[in-house]
């Protein structure tokens, strides 16, 4: 632990609450326990037992880090009873109700903190809860940003949110792409690929405009930290800083997870045997399974996950995939049944219904790619873990975190979409525009895992930059020193505003 820490500095970690953000926001407090600071996660009590157990080993090793639960007004606010994360979420329309209930957290938070000892030092929260500044202005302490993207995508939506931009991106179609002025590389999005749009709303109650206030809200933080290294995002950490002022990377936050146990303890409770899994893994060739997973929020359609299935089977490789709970519907289950796809590819594919420990699986030498959803953490946990990709964005930011794999980094294959799912959260909608068949997934499986001179170079650069990750957060790296500069800077502004 370093000797310069005034061990009564205590920060108080606020995350939206869904699961890319309570992950990683938990994991960078661990981060900064270990630098020896006391450090409280706000959660509510079903986010409460769901998490705990991440926070468990820190603690049995001495470190000063806790959750503390606040209940969550979700019903006051039009929620369904027991909705306290967005991955509980029925519906895309519940959105708004799910932002007015978080900021209805801000009462009971500030009752916690005046009773908190030692006082909160500063606020660290993820980058969708703006109202957290009026918190932080009332204790008067500064508050950081926490973002859960890149800043590749925090420079490219920048860019994109311009007027200047406007019109080439008006002119933009499903067809006809659209450059991303003044950034190091070539990149284009068609119309169809691009989550932003300019809408203004009269409402100022509609998800909309609570996009629009988080992204005004994002330049009243003191500094913003991103789960990412400068090492990987290059001019883009310096592009978005000329934006942000005060920017640094402090990741990737999952690396502070070294033991199998803590990899394993990492959200959900896993739906696996731990054992049976690692066993399973260990019986096959280093680098020759591939795993997919599509994150924690996308609905995957029935008939999309029939051609994942067969599109598995048929690639000839061994695989480990990933069924979300609520895509295993009874439909997925009938269908699984009747063709009998488990007795097919038993011995070289093993299906996890629910929650996987992606982490602890990623690390396994025996993987040697992942197909994802491109969530930002599935992308920086593959990058730490030296995986080629195979890139299937669905909605949101993903398509940016694809550009960003396969054009940036070039450690990806796509499977080739041009198109966002309706299948954002709540919205199990069959989409044919954005149907991949199985032969797609097959081939880009075949793509990626095939040993060709293009194979062994993509997964070259995917080993270099899994050792650029580590050697970010060894100390001395680029991240524990832009650490140690968000701590110094918490100091400071204490000075500043006691004097
Ligand atoms: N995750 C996991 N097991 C699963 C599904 C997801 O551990 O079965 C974790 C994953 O490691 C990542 C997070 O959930 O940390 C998903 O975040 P991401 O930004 O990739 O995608 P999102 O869920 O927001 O779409």
């Amino acid at each position: 632990m370093a000797k310069e820490i005034d061990h009564d500095l205590h920060f108080l970690l606020i995350p939206l609450m869904s699961q890319s953000h309570i992950i990683p926001l938990t994991d960078f407090g661990k981060l900064l326990a270990q630098r020896g600071l006391i450090v409280s996660i706000i959660t509510t009590p079903h986010n409460f037992t769901r998490y705990k157990a991440a926070v468990k080993h820190a603690v049995e090793a001495g470190l000063k880090i806790r959750m503390i639960p606040l209940d969550f007004p979700g019903q006051e606010a039009g929620l369904p009873q027991g909705c306290e994360n967005m991955d509980s979420l029925t519906s895309m329309d519940l959105a708004k109700e799910f932002f007015v209930a978080c900021e209805m957290l801000a009462a009971p938070l500030e009752q916690l903190m005046a009773e908190l000892h030692p006082k909160p030092s500063c606020i660290i929260s993820t980058n969708a809860l703006p109202w957290t500044q009026r918190v932080a202005d009332k204790f008067k302490i500064p508050r950081y940003i926490f973002e859960t993207i890149s800043c590749f995508t925090l420079l490219c939506s920048h860019i994109l949110s311009l007027d200047e931009t406007q019109e080439m991106r008006a002119a933009a179609t499903d067809s006809k792409p659209f450059l991303v002025p003044d950034i190091p590389h070539r990149i284009e999005f068609t119309k169809a690929q691009l989550p932003e749009t300019k809408k203004k709303s009269s409402d100022s109650n509609n998800i909309e405009s609570i996009i629009e206030q988080i992204k005004r809200a994002r330049h009243s933080a003191r500094a913003t930290v991103v789960n990412s290294f400068e090492e990987m995002e290059g001019g883009y950490a310096e592009g978005y800083r000329k934006v942000a002022r005060t920017l640094w990377c402090i990741g990737p936050v999952s690396l502070c997870n070294k033991k199998h146990a803590e990899k394993l303890d990492r959200g959900n409770k896993v739906s696996i045997d731990e054992q049976h899994c690692i066993s399973w893994l260990d019986s096959k060739e280093p680098g020759s399974v591939i795993y997919t997973c599509f994150g924690s929020l996308c609905r995957i359609s029935a008939t999309q996950i029939k051609e994942i299935g067969l599109g598995l089977e048929a690639s000839g490789f061994a695989f480990i995939w990933i069924i979300r709970g609520m895509d295993s519907s009874a439909e997925v289950e009938k269908w699984l049944a009747e063709e009998k796809l488990e007795e097919r590819v038993e011995g070289r594919g093993l299906i996890i219904r629910g929650w996987a420990p992606q982490v602890l699986i990623l690390s396994h030498p025996s993987v040697g790619g992942f197909l994802t959803h491109c969530g930002w953490n599935s992308t920086l946990e593959g990058v730490s873990a030296g995986m080629p990709m195979i890139t299937w964005p669905m909605f949101a930011e993903q398509f940016y975190n694809e550009k960003f794999i396969v054009q940036v980094l070039k450690i990806g294959v796509r499977v080739g979409v041009e198109v966002g799912v309706g299948g954002k959260p709540g919205a199990q909608k069959e989409d044919k525009k954005a149907l991949v068949k199985w032969d797609r997934v097959m081939k880009s499986i075949q793509n990626l895992m095939e040993e060709d001179e293009e194979g062994r170079e993509r997964r070259k650069r995917a080993k270099k930059l899994a050792e650029m990750a580590r050697d970010a957060l060894e100390q001395q790296g680029s991240s524990y020193k832009n650490i140690t500069l968000l701590i110094q800077d918490v100091v400071h502004a204490q000075q500043l505003w006691a004097a």
